[in-house]
């Protein structure tokens, strides 16, 4: 069928496409998200910073004094990741935190917005 030569002609053309356009595969984007957050994540010492907890499943980027306004564009991922590591921000504002830490300090900062959560001692 005349249609094939198309076909085959069009897939091609995507196929260059793709491949000048790296940024399109979604597995290398994700290898290199893996790997930005790898390196930001040695950069920051590797374990939470208050209890030593080492499993990269359950740590996060904390910014030390949370200012939602100053990074209200990066407020997570790797896009914060990125951002840090090309010095946008400085590395000292922040720290690895496990989830328990991170959310015990957001609780005592009152960084969630509410009171519903608050310690009553
Ligand atoms: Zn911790």
């Amino acid at each position: 069928m005349g249609s094939y030569a198309t076909r085959e002609a069009s897939r091609a053309a995507y196929n260059r496409w793709y491949q000048a356009h790296p940024t399109a595969n979604a597995e290398r984007n994700k290898r290199d998200r893996v790997r930005v957050k790898q390196e930001l994540f040695v950069l920051l010492g590797n374990v939470c910073s208050k209890c030593g907890y080492a499993d990269h499943r359950a740590l996060q980027v904390d910014h030390i004094h949370a200012n939602p306004v100053r990074t209200k564009w990066h407020r997570g991922g790797v896009g914060l990741y990125r951002a840090i590591l090309r010095g946008d921000y400085p590395l000292s504002d922040f720290q690895l935190l496990c989830a328990n830490c991170n959310w015990i300090k957001r609780v005592e900062n009152e960084e969630h917005g509410g009171n519903e959560f608050k310690y009553v001692n």
